[in-house]
């Protein structure tokens, strides 16, 4: 992902003047096979926008996406036919993205409906194998996704997720829906697909802790950009960013002799619609300087080569 970008109009009223939201600026980053690339922030700093513009839900207005050799920022619907094949989304809410009506083996059948031409013997072998996978059989196959609680909810998203044998698969937030309990089991659920398929996983959260679980990388956005990113050891033993180091502070740590201190952000977050001049943390930031209201910083090497932090800080 190349410096991308998307932003959205909002019409304005007899009181106000048409605005410009900006969701997504400049943000860039890889993701290497098999590994799990996590975006975290708070809500509203741009990672679902980020994982709907890859997987092409939107159109960016800028930038380039790059997917197994092929750059798929500009292409029109009808030739993104085997990108979708290639790109599979996990959802938030396995209540709301599968269809009531629609008998599981159906759900999970669908992708290969769409995008397939193998008969119905076929699917329904590819299914089976797939509920398996997951954890599920046949006994959840003919009933309908309304009977199962969250987690087998979840489950049946991902077989129908993985029924294409993606490359990439985008899961936003996709277990901030369940009770803690099973969202470990889905989280390892995961994890042993990613080891046993090669899986390539982009993972939306906001959530530190479910983060520090899946990740092999980690990007860390505020307002529509990335501030840092790199393996998730950096991020999380030695953040760099003052961002960063305020969200780890939040994170409750077991044992007292490794905690640190609780980093409060003054004041609230700004809107994308004005975000601050020169860097947009500074408004909040607890070291800011004179230069920070004025001038945006660049991303510079951090810790390691394939770590990064944009502030001022870093020399
Ligand atoms: Fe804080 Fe300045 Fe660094 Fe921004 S550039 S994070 S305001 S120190
Ligand atoms: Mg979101």
């Amino acid at each position: 992902v190349e410096k991308l970008k998307k932003s959205f109009d909002i019409p304005g009223n007899m009181f106000e003047k048409k605005k410009t939201l900006k969701a997504v600026n400049d943000v860039s980053f890889a993701i290497t096979e098999g590994k799990t690339f996590s975006l975290v922030g708070e809500s509203g700093c741009g990672k679902s926008t980020t994982g709907r513009l890859i997987s092409r839900l939107l159109q960016p207005n800028q930038g380039e996406i790059w997917i197994d050799g092929e750059e798929i920022s500009k292409k029109k619907e009808s030739q993104l036919k085997t990108m979708r094949q290639k790109v599979q989304m996990i959802f938030q809410d396995p209540y709301a993205s599968l269809n009531p009506r629609m008998k599981v083996r159906d759900i999970i059948a669908e992708p290969l409906v769409i995008h397939t031409k193998l008969s119905k013997k076929e699917q329904q072998k590819l299914v089976s194998e797939m509920l398996e996978v997951v954890g599920l059989n046949e006994y959840h196959a003919d009933r309908y996704a309304h009977e199962f609680s969250g987690g087998q909810r979840q489950r049946i998203g991902i077989a129908r997720a993985l029924i294409m044998k993606p490359r990439l698969i985008i899961a936003d937030e996709p277990v901030s829906a369940l009770d803690v309990s099973i969202q470990s089991q889905i989280l390892n659920l995961l994890k042993d697909l990613q080891s046993e398929y090669n899986l390539t996983y982009l993972f939306i959260s906001h959530d530190l802790s479910v983060v520090e679980h899946i990740s092999d990388y980690i990007g860390v956005m505020y307002l529509g950009t990335i501030v840092e990113s790199g393996p998730k050891e950096n991020i999380f033993s030695n953040p760099q960013h003052p961002y960063t180091k305020a969200l780890l502070s939040s994170v409750p740590i077991p044992d007292p002799k490794l905690r640190r201190e609780r980093i409060i952000l003054k004041g609230d977050l700004p809107s994308p619609v004005n975000p601050p001049k020169g860097c947009r943390f500074h408004t909040r930031c607890p070291v800011v300087t004179e230069m920070c209201k004025t001038i945006e910083p660049v991303m510079k090497k951090g810790l390691t080569d394939d770590h990064f932090v944009s502030c001022h800080l870093i020399k």
